[in-house]
């Protein structure tokens, strides 16, 4: 298991919840538009939300970020080690450095000594487009190995300098790469791993590109963080990862089943499924509703599910844990099952809210 790193008011690794992270897109230069994203990224559940910080200027940006929101912010540094130092400074929960990319032992040592000072941990990681030179030479193209051994190598960068809070990203936008490499590093460090598909596409392939390389990893206990990297609003990479995570029941809060429907399916099932996933979308309580199609078998395969409806023709029943509790006409069994899922929801808010 991956050791316990602490970031702001988060943790990561050590068995904690996987958390979602996401990067604002505004530019750095818009400060209270760049605010505003933050606190949009919080409110639909971002973990922990990292911000470019590209020149000095940006380092105001981390002030006014930690003003705005509870989540931690990660200040992204490319090259200048003072950035990052500033950026500490100015109260950012995280550093994303490539040490590799910010020059002399003296600077890493720098930074090191600044992060630690602060409780501040440091992102390292590799990308398939960043690998160093000597290890595209030694394996000919960014290999699992290639990208396994660079990563390694930030760690130890870092560790020459006693600073042991990491965590470590290895990306790829090749699927097959990402999860063999991640899969390796995890066997080889016990720094806790970010996972994603980097430069995943667009909001549809992105997202599937995302849910199979996080997935395939999560599913075999590799990642402690995620972040679905999309050519999109970041409000869309955090949904998304927010819904990888429930898919594999790893998630929070409510999560349906519906049915594909069939010949014998004799209700208008399909908006009827979506409006269902809609008014579940902000529930916290962990309640599984199932929709399905047939009472013939729709009880019974979705048994597991606390509660949920079964279509018959032009009604329904409204069943839990797979007994059918009552039968209504079609056009009221929405409103009945909401009344039992708001009534499982306050129970558990009661316990757990
Ligand atoms: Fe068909 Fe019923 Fe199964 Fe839905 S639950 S796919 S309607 S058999």
């Amino acid at each position: 298991m991956s050791k316990r790193i602490k970031v702001g008011n988060v943790y990561i690794g050590g068995g904690s919840p996987v958390t979602v992270q996401s990067m604002l897109s505004r530019r750095s230069d818009d400060i209270e538009g760049s605010a505003a994203q933050a606190k949009e990224l919080e409110s639909a559940g971002c973990d922990i939300i990292r911000a470019a910080v590209p020149d000095k200027d940006a380092v105001r940006l981390i002030a006014k970020l930690k003003e705005s929101v509870k989540a931690p912010i990660v200040a992204d540094i490319h090259f200048d080690w003072r950035l990052a130092i500033e950026s500490v400074a100015a109260g950012a929960d995280k550093i994303r450095i490539n040490p590799g990319n910010i020059g002399s032992d003296d600077r890493i040592k720098a930074v090191a000594d600044c992060c630690r000072a602060h409780g501040v941990p440091i992102r390292v990681g590799v990308n398939s487009g960043s690998l160093e030179r000597e290890l595209l030479a030694k394996y000919g193209s960014p290999t699992p190995e290639a990208l396994t051994e660079s990563a390694l190598g930030s760690i130890e960068k870092l560790r020459r300098f006693d600073f042991e809070d990491i965590v470590v990203a290895i990306k790829s936008s090749d699927v097959g790469t990402m999860v063999k490499a991640c899969r390796m590093l995890a066997q080889r460090t016990d720094c806790p791993l970010h996972i994603g598909v980097t430069e995943a596409g667009g909001e549809r392939m992105g997202l599937i590109r995302s849910a199979a390389g996080i997935g395939a990893l999560l599913l075999d206990g590799v990642g402690d963080t995620i972040r679905v990297s999309l050519t999109a609003d970041p409000l869309l990479e955090v949904r998304a990862g927010l819904d990888i995570l429930r898919a594999i029941g790893l998630g929070r809060g409510a999560t349906v089943v519906s049915c594909p429907t069939c010949g014998r399916t004799r209700i208008d099932l399909i908006p009827l499924a979506e409006r269902v996933e809609k008014a579940v979308a902000g529930v916290r309580a962990p309640i599984k509703v199932a929709v399905m199609g047939c009472a013939v078998n729709g009880p019974g395969e979705a048994r597991e599910a606390d509660v949920g409806i079964a279509g018959g023709d032009g009604c329904a029943v409204l069943f839990k844990k797979g007994e059918i509790v009552r039968k209504a006409p079609e056009g009221e069994i929405f409103g009945l099952l909401m009344e039992e899922m708001n009534a499982l929801e306050r129970e558990w808010e009661k316990t757990n809210g």
